[in-house]
């Protein structure tokens, strides 16, 4: 009898199971309807992949977007696993096909938009199946608490119910928020089910929250960075996508955008750019990502604050599914909240919901955005505010986000401290930072000028002083409590409790204040993180393996990472392997792949060691 492993090792070549999937797949084959919820990039799939492919009849996995199932069902073929998919993006004759494949028992998986289960054509395929496990991804679009809400979840609940024997039902999300895990229960009708949530930590990502005075700026400066390596810019509106498209575009990088504004053609080519890696950078809103596996992505930016922290995590955690070290940089800026409260005021206009629910998701999300804004301007370690959010304990202090890896210098701050203090004073305790900082430094900008704050004897006394050091001065006193901040939508500096112990009584003030960190600094991080995370040999070997991955898939005309990805290569350029059996060992290497690409990995790897030895 084959096992679980056997089945990890065949078809996806892997060796063990990351955290939560064995006990996932276990529960599933003992016959127990199952509720996992796990961070993007857990691997989820494989919970359901696996019972499917022990099973003696048929798993259907109910999925939400096309692109998913494409994807997914491109991915399982290439490992050698019969599946297919059914939905909007087939013609009624295609979909009939599959169906009497299907019906002929020649798929061990079939993937199925939630809008295809009621269709009688369907309904009749399913009514003399063995169907022995329903899968459900991304189920938290069973409720409108979530983000993605879809209607055509609440027909899977019916329709399992119509089955002959009733399957055992999987559901898979990695959503955490109570209320819709308790919605996934009871709306999906899953009966008793185990319930498992695994660690959010994804500690391949370092998290990291800028506020720079040029987003724009900051963001061709990330890109450059990052020059050739695949990314996504999220923004929060469409205007944002069009402008920073533009403005990469007029620099020569080359960018895709995506959102929901665009035609169908449009999206799904620009989609295709990117994941093929033909343009390694994607400016787009959120409607983008969902369901993209593209595992080799190395940066996220948000050049806007989203919503709320599930969202965050979320578009942050496409980075770096592979394992490799990636980065997530939000861009925070002071519009940002306006645009947030913006949508939440618009909120569910479109939606037949009632007055009452309406304003009940209104403060829901209000609360969630409140959380957000504290992770854009906490100075405690950002991975321990993500787990924490998100339900888990973490040590306070990580390492590896922007908050724990800032350098922090004691800087006497006593003059400057009564600098900034007096000027929050002579405006009156009437403006935000971002007014106070460029009064402080002199700005030219209109604003000033009209509302007077260019005469005021504190204008311009603090010239010399760098806007982030400003900023990292400020939030500071206000941490201390010689300054606080009023209004959640238009935020004032006024005077906190203690100032008048600086302004009147003059006492010296020590601050620990972070230095500017370096590009530097930043690359060495990540190469240590690198180091530590896999043992990868950052060899000339990897390179050309991943050169001979781009012309097999060129030649394929799928995507690099579908036939290894970054992992599986670094891996083999630490292990090296010199015959069939060895490159088995690889992680990531199953028998359909083996045999397929083996041979020519063998020969490179075989070349590249006489030439370098
Ligand atoms: P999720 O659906 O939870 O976001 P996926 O199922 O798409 O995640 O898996 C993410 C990546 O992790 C895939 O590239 C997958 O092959 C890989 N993966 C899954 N399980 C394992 C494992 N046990 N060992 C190594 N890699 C794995
Ligand atoms: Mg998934």
């Amino acid at each position: 009898m084959e096992t679980k492993t056997d089945i990890l090792k065949r078809y996806f070549g892997y060796s063990s199971f990351r955290s939560g999937q064995e006990q996932t797949i276990d529960a599933l084959l003992d016959g127990r309807d199952t509720l996992a919820v796990m961070p993007t990039g857990a691997g989820k799939s494989l919970c359901y992949q696996i019972p499917a492919l022990l099973g003696s009849g048929v798993t259907l996995v109910i999925s939400p977007l096309v692109s998913l199932m494409k994807d997914q069902v491109m991915n399982l073929v290439q490992s050698g696993v019969k599946a297919a998919y059914i939905n909007s993006s087939l013609t009624s004759e295609q979909i009939a096909v599959v169906i009497r494949r299907a019906s002929a028992g020649q798929y061990r998986i079939i993937y199925i938009a939630p809008e295809r289960l009621v269709s009688p054509s369907f309904q009749r395929f399913a009514a003399n199946a063995i169907i022995d496990y329903v899968a459900i991804d991304e189920a938290h679009c069973v409720s409108k608490w979530g983000q993605d809400f879809r209607p055509a979840y609440l027909d899977i609940a019916p329709f399992i119910a119509s089955l002959p024997k009733r399957p055992v039902v999987g559901a898979f999300t990695a959503t955490a928020a109570k209320i819709v895990r308790e919605d996934m229960t009871e709306l999906l009708g899953l009966n008793d089910p185990f319930t498992i949530v695994t660690g959010f930590d994804r500690k391949n990502l370092f998290y990291e929250v800028r506020h720079p005075s040029d987003r724009s700026a900051e963001t061709l400066r990330i890109v450059r960075e990052f020059a050739g390596k695949s990314g996504i810019i999220y923004c929060a509106t469409r205007k944002g996508v069009e402008e920073v498209e533009q403005m990469l575009s007029d620099h020569s990088v080359p960018a895709v955008r995506y959102h929901a504004g665009l035609d169908e053609s449009e999206r799904s080519r620009n989609q295709d750019d990117f994941v093929s890696d033909r343009k390694p950078v994607m400016v787009a809103t959120n409607a983008f990502g969902m369901g993209i596996d593209k595992s080799n992505v190395s940066y996220v930016v948000h050049y806007n604050m989203p919503g709320d922290m599930e969202s965050y995590y979320q578009e942050a955690g496409r980075a770096g599914r592979d394992g490799t070290p990636a980065r997530c940089i939000l861009l925070y800026g002071a519009q940002d909240m306006r645009t947030q409260l913006f949508f939440i005021e618009h909120l569910g206009e479109e939606s037949a919901n009632d007055e009452d629910t309406i304003a009940q998701l209104q403060e829901l999300a209000r609360s969630r955005l409140k959380q957000m804004y504290e992770y854009c301007f906490t100075t405690g370690c950002l991975r321990a505010f993500i787990l924490n959010y998100f339900g888990e304990a973490a040590p306070d202090h990580c390492g590896y986000c922007g908050n724990c890896t800032r350098v922090m210098e004691q800087v006497d701050m006593t003059i400057d401290a009564q600098k900034i203090l007096s000027c929050v004073k002579r405006a009156k305790e009437a403006w935000g930072m971002k007014v106070i900082i460029d009064t402080l430094r002199g700005s030219k900008a209109a604003k000033l000028r009209e509302n007077g704050l260019d005469r005021l004897t504190t204008y311009g006394i603090m010239k010399d002083v760098p806007e982030q050091r400003l900023r990292d001065m400020i939030r500071f006193l206000i941490q201390e409590g010689y300054l606080a901040s009023s209004g959640f939508e238009y935020p004032k500096l006024i005077l906190g409790p203690k100032a008048w112990s600086v302004l009147r009584d003059r006492i010296p003030l020590t601050a620990a204040l972070p230095q500017i960190e370096t590009r530097q600094v930043r690359k060495e991080q990540s190469r240590k993180r690198q180091d530590q995370l896999a043992g990868t040999s950052r060899s000339g070997l990897y390179d050309r393996l991943k050169e001979l991955r781009f012309q097999i898939a060129q030649e394929k005309g799928v995507p690099a990472f579908m036939v290894f990805t970054n992992a599986t290569l670094a891996d083999m350029s630490v292990k090296m392997p010199r015959t069939d059996s060895e490159f088995l060992e690889v992680s990531g290497v199953g028998e359909r792949k083996a045999e397929e690409y083996g041979e020519r990995f063998l020969e490179a790897i075989k070349t590249w060691i006489r030439d370098n030895s």
